[in-house]
């Protein structure tokens, strides 16, 4: 069944280590794939790009190995990213449409 679609809506939850001392951020996504939805919403790929609270930016370092969205990877809840330092992991997104592992 694999896991929930990543979309335009999706927030990730991590920790960002750029800064004096680490703070936890969360991670939103300002685009997505711009022919590939899931309720209505751009879907998030390993190329999508997150702009974390903190101001620093994210890129996906999980992704699905058999579902693609244009060609690449598609990102989904439960999957992880690396901040410039520190990680997030994907915690919403689409309710109803998977992607397979
Ligand atoms: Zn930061």
């Amino acid at each position: 069944m694999g896991l929930l679609k990543g979309n335009l809506v999706s927030l990730g939850l991590g920790v960002c280590s750029s800064h004096p001392v680490p703070i936890p951020v969360i991670v939103t996504f300002p685009a997505g794939t711009p022919t590939c939805f899931s309720e209505k919403m751009m879907n998030l790929n390993q190329g999508s790009i997150g702009v974390a609270s903190c101001g620093h930016t994210g890129t996906p370092l999980t992704f699905s190995m058999s579902v693609f969205e244009e060609k690449l990877g598609s990102h989904r809840v439960g999957d992880i990213g690396v901040l410039s330092s520190g990680t997030y992991t994907l915690t919403t997104g689409a309710a109803t449409v998977f992607a397979g592992g």
